[in-house]
């Protein structure tokens, strides 16, 4: 395995930024308990709250309505718990949504999404206004951009919907935040999911942002952590990382046509290259950072393990559901061709990125196209590369 490595990852994770680090390793030093009322208490509390005015302010959203969690797939499970009659949610969601929603209380209403990788608004109303959810309280449930397309979704205009027909209306913008403004008050939205490792934070937290005056259920009883909303003493350095990951990924907003431009510059090379190579959501409108490409025949598993001896990491479909034969459920709801969703390979950069990886990229896809191209000349199957057998 080559010593000099690109990344290609970030929807799996952004690497972390020297920022974030700065701030957690000044939060891991100092002693107490940020709910304490003496000086060292009063010295973490303020830590937590500049954060959350710095997660407030990528997401257009006031600090009194950013609650921290454990990441974004416990942002989203508590959402999908909260107590609604009606959850309606699309097939092309993360896990972390589609599995909370399947054992939600009242009923679940699954939309799809088009070959373009879009979920269609006007499938939404039909499901509530035909298909009359029960009474109560319903929730709509609708990603802001897809992790392994990097498709954008209608989320402004089912938001409006949501607000006409008195429905609750969340959106899991794990994977936009840094990459598009956010507007969570313009929005109209009531609940928004992020996560700190995505912009450059620390795993293992994240944020549900609840609009003001909303009540959910809380997430852990206990002490009266985050408002009594999501009880246990706090992960002081996690959170002071993902507020300097947060003020980071606002001043990237500036660098985004860049990181656009090298994605395409990717795009285009692919495909002058391999110019049978799909690359699924190019029409849609799409995240500056993110690129799902397949090349037919040549299963996504091979490709992953082949640019990773070139010394280039990629994903394949979604990082959390990778193994997973017959390609992601994604690309299965997008109703792509089965050849597709098995090669789709995810590349995914940051503000991070040079044009030189983009060229070590592109190298490794020429020698990876060529040895397809010789070994489908010759009749034979593709196979991961010996040293991985
Ligand atoms: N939602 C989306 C769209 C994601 O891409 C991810 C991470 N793969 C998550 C939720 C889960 O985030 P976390 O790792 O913070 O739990």
């Amino acid at each position: 395995v080559k010593n000099s490595r690109a990344y290609f990852d970030y929807n799996a994770s952004a690497p972390l930024r020297p920022e974030a680090r700065e701030a957690m390793l000044a939060a891991l030093d100092l002693t107490g308990n940020a709910s304490s009322v003496h000086g060292e208490g009063r010295r973490l509390r303020q830590m937590i709250e500049d954060a959350r005015e710095c997660v407030a302010a990528l997401v257009g959203a006031k600090a009194s309505e950013v609650v921290f969690t454990g990441g974004a797939t416990e942002a989203n499970n508590w959402v999908l718990r909260g107590a609604f009659d009606t959850v309606i949610t699309t097939e092309i969601e993360h896990e972390s949504i589609l599995a909370p929603a399947s054992i939600a209380a009242g009923t679940l209403i699954t939309i799809g999404a088009g070959s373009d990788g879009v979920v269609n608004v006007a499938e939404i109303a039909e499901a509530v206004l035909v298909d009359a959810p029960a009474p109560g309280r319903a929730l709509v449930s609708v990603q802001m951009a897809n992790n392994e397309t990097g498709v954008v979704q209608p989320v402004a205009d089912i938001a409006d919907f949501a607000r006409a027909h008195g429905l609750y209306m969340h959106t899991d913008a794990t994977q936009v935040a840094g990459r598009m403004g956010i507007d969570f008050a313009a929005l109209g939205l009531d609940y928004l999911s992020m996560s700190g490792h995505k912009i450059g934070g620390p795993k293992g937290v994240g944020a549900l942002v609840i609009r003001d005056g909303l009540e959910l259920p809380a997430l852990m009883r206990g002490g009266g952590q985050e408002r009594r909303r999501r009880a246990g003493t706090e992960n002081v350095p996690a959170i002071a990382g993902f507020g300097a990951a947060a003020r980071g990924a606002l001043a990237d907003l500036a660098r985004v046509d860049e990181v656009r431009r090298l994605r395409d510059l990717l795009e285009t090379g692919v495909r002058e290259i391999a110019p049978d190579a799909v690359v699924v959501g190019a029409e849609s409108d799409r995240i500056c950072n993110t690129s799902c490409i397949a090349l037919p025949g040549q299963p996504s598993s091979v490709v992953l393990i082949k640019l990773d001896l070139a010394g280039i990491a990629v994903g394949a479909g979604s990082a959390c559901s990778s193994g997973k034969i017959g390609g992601s459920h994604v690309m299965q709801a997008m109703g792509l061709d089965a050849a597709v969703g098995e090669a789709a390979i995810r590349v995914s950069i940051g503000a991070g990125t040079t044009e030189a990886e983009v060229a070590s990229f592109l190298a490794a896809w020429g020698e990876i196209y060529e040895g397809a191209v010789r070994r489908r000349a010759k009749g034979v199957a593709e196979t991961a590369p010996a040293e991985l057998r």
